[in-house]
């Protein structure tokens, strides 16, 4: 009744499959077998070669136990070899014989048992849920958060005219686990042609994959910088910043299968040759799947950190990936004018609105007549004193410099548009000039 039972063979063998490898065997693969259906999995435990023979079936009989002795006793491998029949159901009471007997006559090739109660506890053992419809990747740990209030802080301090540290009010955190497949690569692969070696592939790589529900796809630039961080048990972070907790949404085979023929992808090229007669040809290089070895890879948790603070209207934050004191900016609600959506630039160049709360560009910032503080386009009052805009907080300050500007001597009033002033002065000492040049 358990949801193992709902795998179809080749997910039962993937999942096996990945659960010897986290139990450490060592080169596991799961191979196609010819003779009849199904694919076998071979792997080796030291010096040991083991061949599993993966039966996903309510009752496994003897003939199975029997036949897999028959197929190691021809496997062809150096040193001592042994098999392993594994079920997601039982075995029946001659199989278990017939192993048992193996076992006590000392068979240079004794077979091994491994039945669905077996699985679950060595499944438990690596963390891995084989209750589940597909055998999923259940992983504890995470990159650490970090401290979301601090980056938060620090971002805001560059921008002109910012509230204080002091005086910023406390963001809101909101963090998502999200899951990761970090794993390195070597390529090696060779093409040859009647004129030789055209073209050769020996390289190491390092990919992040995104491994949520939608499905695998490479991170975003960066995550590889993350991922070196130590990371720590989920349950811990958790308990400091909670959050949600995205799940895998493949098994850890079919991250490697991705990740080689992503990597194929990748490292194809179309490679130009002469050949022996003088005409030049082009071939497609494109390494196999099995040119591909994965050295580690590892599933873990990355914490994509949303942090804002609402000041006045408007909310302004970050989305970033954390690891420790390291950050990669997803989304930057800092660094972005709220009336034309210039982003990016140094934050100096952004100058915090007192008065709406809004953060704007250097196009959309003023200087506020009467209190002589920054103020944005968008909320300031703005009326016209000798023919030039001025800005102010509210109707109440535009009135206060009304009144100052009608007490104002004739003579200074200009000075409230010097570009105005300027031109004028300029016209006038023409007229001066000329009018002496004349005489
Ligand atoms: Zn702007
Ligand atoms: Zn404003």
């Amino acid at each position: 009744m358990t949801l193992l039972d709902d795998l179809s063979g080749y997910e039962f063998e993937d999942a096996i499959a990945s659960l010897f490898r986290a139990l450490d065997y060592e080169a596991v693969s799961v191979a196609d077998r010819v003779a009849d259906e199904g694919r076998d999995i071979t792997m080796r435990n030291g010096d040991t070669a083991v061949v599993v023979e993966c039966k996903h079936t309510d009752t496994v009989s003897r003939p199975v136990v029997q036949k897999l002795h028959s197929a190691v006793a021809t496997y062809d491998a150096v040193g001592p070899k042994r098999g392993m029949v594994v079920t997601s159901g039982r075995f029946t009471g001659p199989a278990e014989e017939y192993a048992e007997r193996l076992r006590a006559n000392g068979d240079p090739h004794p077979i091994e048992l491994v039945d669905g109660a077996d699985l679950r506890r060595l499944g438990e053992q690596v963390g891995m849920d084989l209750y589940n419809g597909r055998i999923e990747i259940v992983c504890e740990e995470t990159l650490p958060v970090g401290d979301p209030e601090r980056v938060l802080v620090d971002a805001f301090e560059p921008v002109e005219n910012a509230p204080t540290r002091a005086a910023l009010p406390a963001p809101d955190v909101d963090v998502r686990y999200r899951p990761i497949v970090d794993a390195e690569a070597v390529t090696r692969a060779t093409f040859e042609t009647s004129v030789g070696v055209i073209h050769r592939i020996d390289r190491r790589d390092h990919l992040v994959v995104d491994a949520d529900r939608e499905g695998p796809s490479l991170a975003p630039g960066g995550a590889a910088t993350l991922v070196g961080v130590e990371p720590m048990p989920i349950d811990e972070a958790r308990s400091n910043h909670g959050g949600d907790v995205s799940r895998f949404g493949a098994t850890e085979s079919e991250y490697r299968e991705w990740v080689k023929r992503r990597l194929c992808d990748r490292l194809e090229r179309t490679v130009s040759y002469t050949g022996g007669n003088n005409v030049t040809y082009e071939r497609e290089c494109r390494p196999a799947p099995s040119d591909v070895r994965l050295g580690t890879v590892r599933s873990l948790y990355l914490p994509r950190v949303t942090a804002g603070v609402e000041l006045g209207e408007y909310s302004h934050g970050y989305a970033y990936d954390a690891a420790g004191d390291r950050q990669l900016v997803r989304e930057d609600r800092i660094r972005r004018c709220v009336h034309c959506d210039t982003s990016g630039a140094d934050a100096a160049s952004y100058t915090y609105c007192g008065n709406c709360g809004s953060i704007n560009c250097e196009t959309h910032t003023r200087e506020e007549r009467l209190t002589g503080d920054p103020i944005c386009t968008g909320c300031a009052v703005i009326e016209q004193f000798f023919f030039a805009e001025k800005y102010f907080f509210d109707e109440t300050n535009a009135e206060r410099f009304r009144e100052r500007y009608e007490a104002m001597p004739f003579y200074r009033k200009p000075l409230e548009n010097p570009r105005l002033l300027a031109v004028v002065v300029g016209i006038v000492a023409l007229a001066i000039l000329l009018a002496v040049a004349a005489l």
